[in-house]
């Protein structure tokens, strides 16, 4: 029966979908508020989980249905689509083994799933899944709906998030705007901690107060408080959310601030792992079992598809259970051998033992939550308040470590499976003009730059800035006539193109032959909210433009992320020490040849000895050029005696210009 005085159907609709590596959900949020859109038999969860016919891989079954019926249909039933999306098979090596259906090579070493004889791409699964929540969207609020916002981890590469894009595609949904996860959470917590504003219309602040800053740790963020207190700045507050699902984690160091325009949510770092969650800990229960069975009934026991299957639904049940109690009974029942004999094995999982099977798993995220406060320039004591995200983070073992860690009382009022689906909804609605009062800022994972002369990486946007990012910074030539300059995009921590990631290269053409120096070349980057980077140069005397869009066709890997970041770390004296010596190269190179150019037009008026002075100090520093372990100050000081010796062959020369000029 439908209420009166309700509103009618929304028109062009943007909904928020969580497209989870074991679940997925569909939120809306009106001017009532964010809230979670039911399947046909009120379930809030959509498990990530598709089932193919084999014959003709047509979909058979989606969700629950296909969950629990996995083990019956190991090999055609797909689950965690979401760890292969734009990732290549040679990315996924260590997750083949323990996935029951069977992925193969395809086309640009991407992963695709073999069902039977055909084959299929990550993102058409996915697509199956957001098709399903369209569904159910559209079923509850009474119209066609076209557009959605997604969710995905914060450490998604570009690929990651374009296959995401082209999921949504193939599901008839124009993705309107791809969010990290964890900046989804803040939004959904940032309404949540103002429960008036649901009444009052979302984000609607009646007092101009954000009940954020009384309700937090007024120990948090020290320094800000007291420019506050002092500056009268709008109070802000600094969470980190901790979000450990199925297959991904992330955490994020966000500041939340309240200002006269509305609350802006900024995130100052992510750090994670696209590979950490709970299937990990299932995975480690697995192999307990496996372990044991084989000890108990003989190492030739085989463990087909359904038998695995199956022990991956016991291993999470008992993690679960385990969430509540101290300890869980594990029984397999694995029929008759060959002699007849009945084959049950049975344990009892105590959560101690447990705790330490997963110690290392949670030292991990823990260590990633010091990476997130060290880029964020954050002390623990800073953090106001973690917000806990994503089913592992019941954990109770998650739960201690993470508080031990921020000396602070997780929050986990808001249901962990929810808030980054109620997040994206509020994100749709701030796109579709309903929620006005709120901007989302967010940031580039890895810096952004192009090479220069000798090899260097010259940065223009640096990691974690926030998005959308744009930089212009002038470059010239080197080379006395050039009319063609190439544009070599890079990403990465570390100085040298070698040790960067190229993400594209283009072409300016055109450019009118100029003396070296003389062009001035404008480079734009501009990164997008998405975090698609486009890049523009322009020659600004001749406005010749040349420009491209920077979509690779394999991103970063989560681990490659990692290591970038470890190196530069671990290379940082001597990266910098091989950049300052390619740029003082480069200037000694223009200094060297300006010189020579006035030499050979005055050098015969000058003073023998002045002349030799100078010569002398060109060779030495041509000498420091050549020289690959040259060291930098001892090269700056002879660029400096260099430029400083040719003062007055510079005004020489201009004298002489002059004179001819009078002359003329
Ligand atoms: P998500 O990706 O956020 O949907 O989280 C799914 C993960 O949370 C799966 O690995 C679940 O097994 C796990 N999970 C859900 N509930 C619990 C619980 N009560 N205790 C431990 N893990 C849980």
């Amino acid at each position: 029966m439908k209420q009166t005085g309700q509103p009618g159907p929304p028109t062009d609709p943007i909904i928020g979908i969580d497209l989870g590596t074991t679940n997925s959900l569909v939120a809306y949020c009106d001017e009532r508020g964010p809230r979670i859109l039911e399947g046909p038999d009120g379930q809030r969860l959509l498990p990530s989980v598709v089932r193919y016919n084999e014959a003709i891989a047509s979909v058979e079954a989606v969700g629950q249905e296909a969950s629990t019926h996995a083990v019956e249909h190991p090999q055609n039933t797909v689950s965690s689509s979401k760890r292969l999306m734009g990732r290549s098979i040679g990315d996924l090596k260590d997750d083949l083994d323990y996935l029951p259906f069977a992925v193969v090579e395809g086309d640009h070493n991407t992963a695709r799933i073999k069902i039977g004889k055909h084959l299929l791409s990550p993102q058409e699964v996915a697509a199956v899944i957001l098709s399903e929540l369209r569904g159910w969207a559209e079923a509850t609020l009474g119209t066609k709906v076209r557009k959605a916002v997604v969710t995905v981890p914060a450490y998604f590469d570009d690929a990651q998030r374009q296959a995401t894009r082209d999921a949504g595609r193939i599901a008839g949904l124009q993705v309107v705007r791809i969010v990290n996860e964890p900046t989804a959470a803040a939004l959904a917590y940032g309404l949540d901690s103002g429960t008036a504003n649901r009444v009052s219309g979302v984000g609607k602040k009646e007092d101009g107060s954000l009940s954020l800053s009384t309700k937090l740790n007024p120990q948090a963020c020290a320094s800000e408080s007291q420019s506050q207190a002092t500056n009268h700045q709008p109070p802000s507050q600094t969470l980190a959310v901790f979000d450990l699902g199925g297959g991904t984690f992330d955490v994020s160091v966000l500041r939340m601030m309240q200002t006269e325009q509305g609350r802006i949510d900024q995130v100052l770092s992510t750090a994670g792992d696209t590979h950490l969650g709970g299937d990990d800990a299932d995975r480690m229960i697995v192999e307990l079992i496996q372990k044991e069975v084989r000890a108990q009934f003989g190492e030739q026991i085989e463990f087909p598809a359904s038998t695995r299957q199956a022990f991956r639904n016991l291993a999470e049940a008992t993690k679960i259970r385990l969430s509540n109690e101290t300890s869980a009974q594990i029984e397999v029942d694995l029929g008759t051998d060959g002699d007849g004999n009945a084959r049950v094995y049975q344990r009892t999982l105590t959560r101690d033992e447990f705790e330490e099977m997963i110690g290392l798993l949670v030292d991990k995220t823990i260590r990633c939550c010091e990476d997130a406060l060290r880029n964020a320039k954050c002390k623990t004591e800073d953090i106001g308040r973690v917000v806990m995200v994503g089913g592992s983070t019941r954990i109770p073992l998650v739960c201690r470590r993470v508080g031990e860690l921020f000396y602070t009382e997780p929050y986990t009022a808001l249901n962990p499976d929810e808030v980054v689906a109620l997040g994206a909804a509020v994100q749709g609605s701030i796109l579709a003009g309903i929620n006005r009062d709120m901007l989302l800022l967010d940031v580039t994972p890895l810096s952004l730059g192009i090479e220069t002369m000798g090899g260097a990486v010259s940065k223009l946007i640096m990691a974690n800035s926030t998005i959308p990012a744009q930089a212009t910074e002038m470059f010239s030539t080197y080379v006395d006539g050039q009319t063609n300059i190439k544009v070599h995009v890079l990403q990465g921590e570390r100085e040298l193109v070698g040790d960067c990631r190229s993400l594209g290269e283009f072409e300016l053409k055109g450019i009118p032959p100029m003396p070296a120096g003389l062009p001035k070349v404008e480079v734009t980057f501009l990164v997008d909210a998405n975090g698609v980077l486009s890049v523009q140069a322009v020659e600004k005397r001749s406005e010749k433009r040349a420009s491209i869009q920077i979509v690779p066709n394999h991103g970063l890997t989560r681990e490659e992320v990692d290591r970038m970041e470890a190196e530069s770390y671990e290379h940082a004296a001597q990266d910098m020490t091989a950049h300052r010596l390619i740029d003082l190269r480069n200037q000694a190179r223009l200094d060297i040849r300006a010189i020579e150019k006035q030499l050979a037009k005055v050098g015969d008026e000058m003073d023998a000895d002045y002349r030799a002075q100078v010569e002398n100090n060109v060779a030495q520093v041509k000498i420091m050029a050549d020289d690959p372990g040259a060291d930098p100050d001892r090269f700056h000081e002879a660029l400096d005696k260099m430029d400083q010796s040719t003062v007055r062959l510079a005004e020489l020369a201009i004298t002489i210009t002059l004179r001819e000029e009078q002359g003329a």
